[in-house]
């Protein structure tokens, strides 16, 4: 065999097979999940010292930052009055010796044994006539010679020594040497994109010559990761399309007209833009999946509308599906209302007729809902809003022709599977998902690269920005509910949101109630207030939500419940307590229920006092842009919680960062793209193909599966 190493060639040899690896450090290596060279080579290195800095202990100077490659004489631990530890360490490397100190790190102790070879990088201050290193980084790179050295993630529970991974990956590295690692990039694209061989790239990754080369290997690295990924992504894409038959909607009719003309505003340039883009899938071959991104009060719902126009305009029906009963009944009012007087024109004798929009959700029940279900079954409803309870069992619809669903995140892959299959005959219908959660762009090509994406940019005109306020302890505090105060005497409303409670909706709302008792009786006493959380019954919760609407209560004291799609214009104030314990994106959903009408509205964000700031929070008081917002999110989250939310299989990524590669997403999926549709099965990338077999799950890309 002479053929280049295929990774799955690699993941077939046992790391047993590495020199040096003995039963001991076997069982050590699998319980940190390495089992096969491909493990190991993937294992990559957490730092690498750059040892062309080092220093001679004898050399460092007072106040300069500095690598010296010292082995350790002692180490002493001592508690000191205020409950914090010591360590002292004293190193050296034949040319002195170096005190160091660690405050608060107690694990130093076992860490440092004597005799031990560490690279300390660090500051050395005089100190007591001597020089003094005070937390330096600390790495164990043992006898590891070489310019730079990788330094590995090594775990002190499964007995495993940076420098022995580094020896062992170098034993690896020799073993392939001979045959090579295969690549899946062809020489001509690796030029094109600037990128270095496989093969080289791992043993640059492991052993650089130099930090520029370790970067060029990551480069290259995390590229196929991505790569891998999107190819994934784009093969699923191009299948659906191929698979599925579309209906072909006539555009730009009559209804859209009407609905346009009734309108009291103007549409703004983005959802024109975003109408244009929904209405050429809508006409063309293959069924729409497109994901529509837009901020908070961007104009949604308009353009899901419109959508579904279209389809009833050819005959067909539109649905809209909403995560919630709540959400679903505001929804009605709202597209009812945006319809109102808007007919269909019927092009016979009897003229035009009246549009029929329908709610179903479980509380639709009795005649109502056997009403509803025999008109969707003949084509008499045009338009359905509802919950999950649409794709329920037993509901037919004459032509569902396109399909809306409203908050992507609260939706499960299968529940859009079976709303496509709903579909008249053999066609699919057109799929239209909303998100008022953006997410950045290359974040989005990775999560949601199956689909098109559409971003609605821009706020309709007339908003007075939402000013936002942080209240950092009690006595900010009162300023919030001074706020409310003033705005309930000029006629607005004002929300309070409870803290978030995650483990329990008992003690959630045992806290609302708590709240609501304090705020009657106190700071907000005389006002108006209603309570409204997730254990009332629903005429109850729509009875409180109702006296809100109509202004009957001054102030609504709610848990998240409230967290979409609550649209009450008058509502100027949200005060929202225990900011801290909600994320970025909900803090700006929730925020997103004020700033509804034409006066100026404020969010109070209160917290208990916190001395050493609180980066989210902040956030939003800088800003009330929900891309921006989303960026920093995935600055402070990383990007682990954005894949979770993605299918499984994916979340491959090692080196490659969503927020640092951004450059490296875009490449990858243009490479995608290249390969997939001049060899749509990957006949003529059998590398590639096989890759993809051995990282991917057959669960999730069953296609790869195929022939
Ligand atoms: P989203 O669902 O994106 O949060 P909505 O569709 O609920 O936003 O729209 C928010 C508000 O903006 C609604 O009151 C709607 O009537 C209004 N609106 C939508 N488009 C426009 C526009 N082009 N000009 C003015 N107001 C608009
Ligand atoms: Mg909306």
């Amino acid at each position: 065999m002479t053929e280049p190493l295929a990774l799955r060639d690699l993941d077939a040899i046992g790391v047993d097979r590495i020199k040096g690896v003995g039963d001991k450090k076997l069982a050590s290596l699998h319980e940190v999940g390495i089992h096969t060279v491909l493990d190991l080579l993937t294992t990559y290195p957490r730092r690498w010292v750059d040892r062309t800095n080092e220093a001679r202990v004898s050399d460092l100077l007072p106040g300069q930052e500095a690598l010296v490659l010292v082995s350790v004489r002692s180490v002493a631990k001592r508690m000191m009055r205020n409950r914090r530890t010591m360590v002292n360490v004293v190193v050296g490397d034949g040319s002195g010796r170096l005190q160091v100190v660690f405050f608060n790190q107690p694990w130093r102790e076992k860490q440092l044994r004597e005799g031990l070879q560490v690279a300390l990088f660090g500051k050395a201050e005089v100190y007591r006539g001597g020089l003094q290193m005070t937390n330096p980084v600390v790495d164990l790179i043992g006898d590891r010679t070489g310019r730079i050295v990788p330094v590995y993630p090594q775990s002190e529970k499964a007995a495993l020594m940076t420098w022995e991974i580094a020896g062992w990956v170098e034993d690896a590295l020799r073993k392939c040497s001979p045959r090579g690692i295969a690549d899946p990039v062809p020489e001509s694209t690796r030029r094109r994109f600037g990128l270095i061989g496989r093969g080289a790239a791992f043993q640059s990754i492991h052993n650089p010559e130099t930090i520029a080369e370790k970067e060029q290997a990551r480069r290259r690295l995390a590229f196929d990761e991505l790569m891998r990924v999107q190819t994934a992504l784009v093969m699923r894409k191009r299948l659906l399309e191929r698979e599925s038959k579309a209906i072909r909607h006539t555009t730009g009719g009559e209804l859209t007209a009407r609905l346009y003309a009734a309108l009291p505003y103007e549409l703004t340039a983005a959802q024109r833009r975003v109408i244009a883009e929904i209405e050429k899938d809508l006409a063309g071959p293959h069924p729409m999946h497109r994901l529509l991104q837009g901020d908070v009060g961007s104009g949604k719902t308009l353009v899901a509308v419109s959508a579904m126009l279209t389809a009833v305009q050819g005959g067909h029906q539109g649905a809209l599906m909403a995560p919630t009963e709540v959400l679903a009944e505001q929804h009605v009012a709202a597209v009812r209302q945006m319809l109102h007087g808007v007919t269909v024109p019927a092009h016979n004798l009897f003229g035009d007729r009246p549009l029929r929009v329908e709610l179903l959700t479980n509380r639709v029940t009795g005649n109502e809902r056997r009403d509803v279900l025999a008109g969707l079954a003949d084509g008499s409803v045009d338009i359905a809003i509802g919950t999950h309870a649409l794709i329920q069992e037993g509901v037919r619809f004459h032509s569902l022709g396109v399909v809306v669903i409203d908050e992507q995140h609260r939706f499960g892959v299968e529940q859009r599977a079976a709303l496509r299959s709903k579909g008249d005959d053999d066609a699919v219908p057109d799929v239209l998902v909303m998100t008022a959660t953006p997410i950045p762009r290359t974040a989005a090509m990775t999560v949601y690269g199956d689909l098109d994406v559409s971003v609605l940019d821009e706020m309709p005109p007339g908003r007075t920005p939402i000013v936002t306020k942080w209240a950092d302890g009690p006595l900010m505090e009162q300023g919030a509910w001074a706020t409310v105060r003033e705005e309930v005497a000029e006629g607005r409303q004002a929300y309070v949101v409870c803290p978030l409670i995650d483990e329990s909706e008992k003690l959630e709302v045992a806290s609302a109630q708590e709240t609501f008792d304090r705020l009657a009786a106190g700071e907000l006493k005389g006002l108006r207030l209603g309570l409204l959380h997730g254990r009332l019954r629903s005429a109850e919760k729509e009875s409180v939500m109702d006296k809100f609407r109509r202004a009957q209560l001054d102030v609504l004291v709610a848990t998240t419940v409230i967290e979409v799609g609550v649209d009450v214009p008058n509502a100027t104030v949200m005060v929202i307590l225990d900011a801290d314990r909600f994320g970025i994106a909900q803090l700006h959903q929730l925020r997103g229920r004020v700033g509804r009408g034409r006066h100026a509205s404020t969010c109070w964000l209160v917290t208990t006092e916190s001395p050493d700031g609180n980066p989210r929070v902040e956030a939003l008081v800088a800003s009330t842009d929900g891309f921006e917002l989303a960026e920093v999110d995935l600055e402070l989250r990383g990007e682990g919680t954005i894949m979770n939310t993605a299918q499984k299989g994916r979340n491959d990524l090692k080196l490659a960062s969503l927020r640092r590669d951004r450059e490296l997403v875009s490449l990858a999926r243009d490479a995608a793209f290249e390969i997939v549709d001049a060899d749509p099965l990957l006949e003529n990338h059998p590398v590639l193909l096989d890759e993809l077999r051995l990282l991917f799950s057959s669960e999730d890309e069953e296609f790869l599966f195929k022939s």
